[in-house]
């Protein structure tokens, strides 16, 4: 099932997700949800406060993006991103490592807002996956950047919040007039209720 994608000025989206202890059937199901909601947005990367629930989940796929490549390695051997994909990291801990490097990034929940962000060019990964199974990796490049911008939406913190002041505040009247939309529909909401 698609499911409504939550934007910028929905206080969810500054919530810190629950850890996952079971990976419930309703957990499973909200894993392919967000997948199908993830791919019909033409996204890369999807995380639970987006879709409304404040959980340490995200959903992941780079294969759409052929122009900005991915490293992996796995056990220590290199091996294919898009043979990792698609990715479902739960309770995700994070060791990024150097250098920062500035990269473009885009977020499902700021339509049409797209702005330099610098982040850690790799990261070491420790998660589970789906099936509550532990898995371990470090990735560098476009997968490295995702899986940082996914984690911090699970920690409640948005793109916005890690860029330079000179892009933010490029930016500052579209990001303004999404959080005004968005918090005009949450009242009419209320009012329906
Ligand atoms: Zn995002």
């Amino acid at each position: 099932m698609i499911l409504e994608v939550v934007k910028f000025g929905d206080p969810v989206l500054r919530k810190k997700g629950a850890r996952i202890e079971t990976i419930t059937p309703a957990i499973q199901r909200l894993i392919a949800d967000m997948f199908e909601t993830m791919y019909a947005a033409h996204g890369i990367g999807l995380a639970a406060q987006q879709i409304g629930e404040a959980l340490q989940l995200t959903v992941l796929d780079i294969r759409a993006v052929t122009d900005r490549p991915s490293t992996l390695e796995l056990g220590g051997q290199l091996a294919d991103p898009n043979g990792f994909m698609p990715l479902v990291l739960i309770n995700p801990e994070l060791t990024p490592y150097g250098p920062i490097v500035p990269g473009p990034e885009g977020c499902l929940s700021f339509p049409e807002i797209y702005g330099d962000v610098r982040r850690m060019e790799s990261v070491a990964v420790s998660a589970l996956n789906q099936h509550g199974q532990r898995i371990e990796f470090k990735c560098g490049g476009l997968l490295a950047r995702a899986i940082q911008h996914e984690t911090d939406h699970l920690n409640g913190i948005l793109f916005i919040d890690r860029m330079d002041r000179a892009v933010k505040e490029e930016l500052q009247e579209d990001i303004d007039l999404v959080q005004a939309d968005t918090k005009a529909r949450l009242k009419l909401k209320s009012q329906r209720r």
